[in-house]
Protein backbone atom coordinates (compact mmCIF):
# COMPACT_ATOMS: atom_id res chain seq x y z
CA UNK A 1 0.00 0.00 0.00
CA UNK A 2 1.17 3.43 -0.87
CA UNK A 3 -0.16 6.50 1.34
CA UNK A 4 -0.63 9.75 -0.44
CA UNK A 5 -1.21 12.79 0.94
CA UNK A 6 -2.90 15.56 -0.98
CA UNK A 7 -2.85 18.94 -0.61
CA UNK A 8 -3.60 22.24 -1.70
CA UNK A 9 -4.71 25.81 -0.40
CA UNK A 10 -7.94 26.72 -1.28
CA UNK A 11 -9.72 26.21 -4.76
CA UNK A 12 -6.08 24.92 -6.10
CA UNK A 13 -8.07 21.66 -7.62
CA UNK A 14 -7.57 19.53 -4.74
CA UNK A 15 -10.99 17.39 -5.39
CA UNK A 16 -10.33 17.55 -9.34
CA UNK A 17 -7.25 16.31 -8.77
CA UNK A 18 -8.81 13.13 -6.89
CA UNK A 19 -11.35 12.26 -9.27
CA UNK A 20 -9.43 11.65 -11.84
CA UNK A 21 -6.71 9.39 -9.31
CA UNK A 22 -10.21 7.97 -8.32
CA UNK A 23 -10.77 7.22 -12.19
CA UNK A 24 -7.26 5.68 -12.05
CA UNK A 25 -7.97 3.10 -9.41
CA UNK A 26 -6.68 4.97 -6.12
CA UNK A 27 -8.74 5.06 -2.85
CA UNK A 28 -9.52 8.27 -2.07
CA UNK A 29 -10.06 9.23 1.78
CA UNK A 30 -11.18 12.80 1.71
CA UNK A 31 -10.55 14.44 5.23
CA UNK A 32 -13.66 16.71 5.06
CA UNK A 33 -16.12 14.15 3.74
CA UNK A 34 -14.92 12.27 6.63
CA UNK A 35 -15.16 15.33 9.14
CA UNK A 36 -19.13 15.08 7.85
CA UNK A 37 -19.55 11.49 8.49
CA UNK A 38 -17.73 11.42 11.54
CA UNK A 39 -21.07 13.43 12.88
CA UNK A 40 -24.18 12.38 11.71
CA UNK A 41 -27.11 11.85 13.35
CA UNK A 42 -26.74 8.87 15.75
CA UNK A 43 -22.76 8.97 16.35
CA UNK A 44 -20.84 8.59 19.46
CA UNK A 45 -19.21 11.94 18.34
CA UNK A 46 -22.10 14.04 17.95
CA UNK A 47 -23.81 12.95 21.34
CA UNK A 48 -20.25 13.85 22.68
CA UNK A 49 -20.78 17.36 21.09
CA UNK A 50 -24.26 18.13 21.97
CA UNK A 51 -23.06 16.95 25.70
CA UNK A 52 -20.36 19.33 25.56
CA UNK A 53 -21.96 22.56 23.69
CA UNK A 54 -25.62 22.04 24.12
CA UNK A 55 -28.62 21.72 22.34
CA UNK A 56 -28.36 24.63 19.95
CA UNK A 57 -25.44 23.25 18.02
CA UNK A 58 -28.31 20.97 16.53
CA UNK A 59 -30.24 21.48 13.72
CA UNK A 60 -34.40 21.51 13.96
CA UNK A 61 -33.54 18.16 11.61
CA UNK A 62 -31.38 17.00 14.53
CA UNK A 63 -27.94 17.05 12.36
CA UNK A 64 -25.04 19.39 13.37
CA UNK A 65 -25.23 23.12 13.06
CA UNK A 66 -22.24 23.49 11.70
CA UNK A 67 -22.25 27.44 11.02
CA UNK A 68 -23.81 27.72 15.32
CA UNK A 69 -20.90 25.37 16.12
CA UNK A 70 -18.41 27.26 14.06
CA UNK A 71 -19.45 30.40 15.69
CA UNK A 72 -18.61 28.92 19.37
CA UNK A 73 -14.80 27.43 18.49
CA UNK A 74 -13.71 30.50 16.36
CA UNK A 75 -13.54 32.90 19.05
CA UNK A 76 -13.01 30.37 21.79
CA UNK A 77 -10.10 28.17 21.69
CA UNK A 78 -10.71 25.71 24.39
CA UNK A 79 -13.98 24.93 22.70
CA UNK A 80 -11.99 24.44 19.60
CA UNK A 81 -9.82 22.17 21.61
CA UNK A 82 -12.49 20.32 23.21
CA UNK A 83 -14.38 19.93 19.94
CA UNK A 84 -11.51 18.45 18.21
CA UNK A 85 -10.60 15.87 21.20
CA UNK A 86 -14.29 14.65 20.09
CA UNK A 87 -14.07 14.76 16.66
CA UNK A 88 -10.39 13.76 15.54
CA UNK A 89 -10.10 10.37 16.85
CA UNK A 90 -13.80 9.84 15.67
CA UNK A 91 -12.38 10.63 11.72
CA UNK A 92 -9.07 8.96 12.67
CA UNK A 93 -11.22 5.40 13.83
CA UNK A 94 -12.88 5.88 9.89
CA UNK A 95 -9.87 6.66 7.86
CA UNK A 96 -8.30 3.65 9.52
CA UNK A 97 -11.37 1.46 8.38
CA UNK A 98 -11.19 2.93 4.53
CA UNK A 99 -7.35 1.86 4.81
CA UNK A 100 -8.54 -1.66 6.14
CA UNK A 101 -10.64 -1.91 3.46
CA UNK A 102 -8.79 -0.45 0.39
CA UNK A 103 -6.23 -3.83 0.78
CA UNK A 104 -2.67 -4.62 0.54
CA UNK A 105 -1.91 -2.99 -3.39
CA UNK A 106 -3.96 0.05 -2.84
CA UNK A 107 -2.99 3.31 -3.13
CA UNK A 108 -4.83 5.20 -0.55
CA UNK A 109 -5.14 9.18 -1.09
CA UNK A 110 -5.61 11.42 1.73
CA UNK A 111 -6.96 14.72 0.88
CA UNK A 112 -5.99 16.96 3.33
CA UNK A 113 -6.94 20.85 2.70
CA UNK A 114 -4.80 21.97 6.22
CA UNK A 115 -1.71 19.31 5.80
CA UNK A 116 0.78 21.60 6.30
CA UNK A 117 -0.57 24.07 8.43
CA UNK A 118 -1.07 20.60 10.90
CA UNK A 119 2.63 19.30 10.05
CA UNK A 120 1.14 16.37 8.88
CA UNK A 121 3.74 15.41 6.16
CA UNK A 122 5.44 12.72 7.94
CA UNK A 123 2.77 10.30 7.86
CA UNK A 124 2.52 9.90 4.33
CA UNK A 125 5.35 7.83 1.90
CA UNK A 126 4.36 10.67 -0.60
CA UNK A 127 3.08 14.00 -0.40
CA UNK A 128 1.90 16.24 -3.39
CA UNK A 129 0.56 19.38 -3.82
CA UNK A 130 -1.58 20.82 -6.27
CA UNK A 131 -0.07 24.32 -7.20
CA UNK A 132 -2.01 27.32 -8.58
CA UNK A 133 -0.97 31.08 -8.34
CA UNK A 134 -2.79 33.42 -5.79
CA UNK A 135 -4.85 34.77 -9.12
CA UNK A 136 -5.93 31.77 -10.24
CA UNK A 137 -6.89 30.78 -6.85
CA UNK A 138 -8.54 33.84 -6.07
CA UNK A 139 -10.77 33.49 -9.43
CA UNK A 140 -11.78 29.80 -9.07
CA UNK A 141 -12.78 30.27 -6.12
CA UNK A 142 -14.87 33.64 -6.62
CA UNK A 143 -16.70 31.73 -9.57
CA UNK A 144 -17.12 28.66 -7.52
CA UNK A 145 -18.62 29.99 -4.22
CA UNK A 146 -19.62 33.74 -5.20
CA UNK A 147 -17.04 34.77 -2.81
CA UNK A 148 -15.81 38.59 -2.42
CA UNK A 149 -12.18 38.85 -3.72
CA UNK A 150 -11.25 40.04 0.08
CA UNK A 151 -13.09 36.66 1.43
CA UNK A 152 -10.93 34.86 -0.54
CA UNK A 153 -7.74 35.97 0.52
CA UNK A 154 -8.93 36.39 4.26
CA UNK A 155 -9.09 32.65 3.64
CA UNK A 156 -6.19 32.10 1.79
CA UNK A 157 -4.11 34.37 4.55
CA UNK A 158 -5.27 32.13 7.01
CA UNK A 159 -3.68 29.12 5.12
CA UNK A 160 -0.07 28.17 4.76
CA UNK A 161 1.71 30.11 1.71
CA UNK A 162 2.25 28.33 -1.32
CA UNK A 163 6.14 28.35 -1.06
CA UNK A 164 5.13 26.62 2.61
CA UNK A 165 3.25 23.88 0.33
CA UNK A 166 5.78 23.42 -2.03
CA UNK A 167 8.84 23.23 0.43
CA UNK A 168 6.98 19.99 1.88
CA UNK A 169 5.92 18.46 -1.74
CA UNK A 170 7.22 15.50 -3.30
CA UNK A 171 4.91 15.91 -6.10
CA UNK A 172 3.85 19.11 -7.67
CA UNK A 173 0.40 19.05 -9.92
CA UNK A 174 0.77 22.60 -11.29
CA UNK A 175 -3.33 22.64 -12.11
CA UNK A 176 -3.04 26.86 -14.44
CA UNK A 177 -4.03 24.89 -17.34
CA UNK A 178 -7.00 23.69 -18.33
CA UNK A 179 -8.94 20.63 -17.57
CA UNK A 180 -7.09 18.31 -20.19
CA UNK A 181 -3.79 19.66 -19.08
CA UNK A 182 -4.33 18.41 -15.67
CA UNK A 183 -5.73 15.01 -17.06
CA UNK A 184 -1.96 14.57 -18.31
CA UNK A 185 -0.11 15.78 -15.13
CA UNK A 186 -2.39 13.45 -13.14
CA UNK A 187 -1.73 10.71 -15.24
CA UNK A 188 1.93 10.89 -15.31
CA UNK A 189 1.63 11.82 -11.44
CA UNK A 190 -0.17 8.29 -11.40
CA UNK A 191 2.46 6.18 -12.91
CA UNK A 192 4.60 7.81 -10.63
CA UNK A 193 2.63 6.44 -7.58
CA UNK A 194 2.57 3.12 -8.98
CA UNK A 195 6.56 2.86 -9.81
CA UNK A 196 7.10 3.94 -5.94
CA UNK A 197 4.40 1.35 -5.27
CA UNK A 198 6.32 -1.03 -7.22
CA UNK A 199 9.74 -0.07 -6.00
CA UNK A 200 8.24 -0.59 -2.44
CA UNK A 201 7.01 -3.82 -2.63
CA UNK A 202 8.34 -5.79 -5.82
P1 LIG B 1 -11.31 23.53 -1.68
O1 LIG B 1 -10.00 23.83 -1.09
O2 LIG B 1 -12.21 24.70 -1.58
O3 LIG B 1 -11.92 22.25 -1.20
P2 LIG B 1 -10.23 22.26 -4.08
O4 LIG B 1 -8.77 22.47 -3.87
O5 LIG B 1 -10.79 20.89 -3.85
O6 LIG B 1 -11.08 23.34 -3.29
P3 LIG B 1 -11.60 22.17 -6.62
O7 LIG B 1 -12.97 22.25 -5.99
O8 LIG B 1 -11.16 20.90 -7.21
O9 LIG B 1 -10.50 22.71 -5.57
O10 LIG B 1 -11.44 23.31 -7.72
C1 LIG B 1 -11.81 24.66 -7.43
C2 LIG B 1 -12.66 25.20 -8.57
O11 LIG B 1 -11.83 25.34 -9.72
C3 LIG B 1 -13.82 24.29 -8.96
O12 LIG B 1 -14.90 25.08 -9.34
C4 LIG B 1 -13.24 23.51 -10.15
O13 LIG B 1 -14.25 23.10 -11.04
C5 LIG B 1 -12.34 24.56 -10.79
N1 LIG B 1 -11.16 23.96 -11.45
C6 LIG B 1 -10.32 23.02 -10.96
N2 LIG B 1 -9.34 22.74 -11.84
C7 LIG B 1 -9.57 23.52 -12.92
C8 LIG B 1 -8.90 23.69 -14.19
N3 LIG B 1 -7.78 23.03 -14.50
N4 LIG B 1 -9.42 24.58 -15.06
C9 LIG B 1 -10.53 25.28 -14.74
N5 LIG B 1 -11.22 25.18 -13.58
C10 LIG B 1 -10.74 24.31 -12.68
Amino acid sequence: MVQVGLTGGIGSGKSAVADLLAGHGAVIIDADLLAREAVLPGTDALARIVERFGPEVLTAEGELNRPALGEIVFADPRALADLEAITHPAIRKLATAREAEAGPDAVVVHVIPLLVEADQQGRFDTVVVVDVPEEVQEARVRARDGWTLEHVRARMAAQATRAERLAVADHVIDNSGDHDELVTRVARLWDALLSKSNQDHP
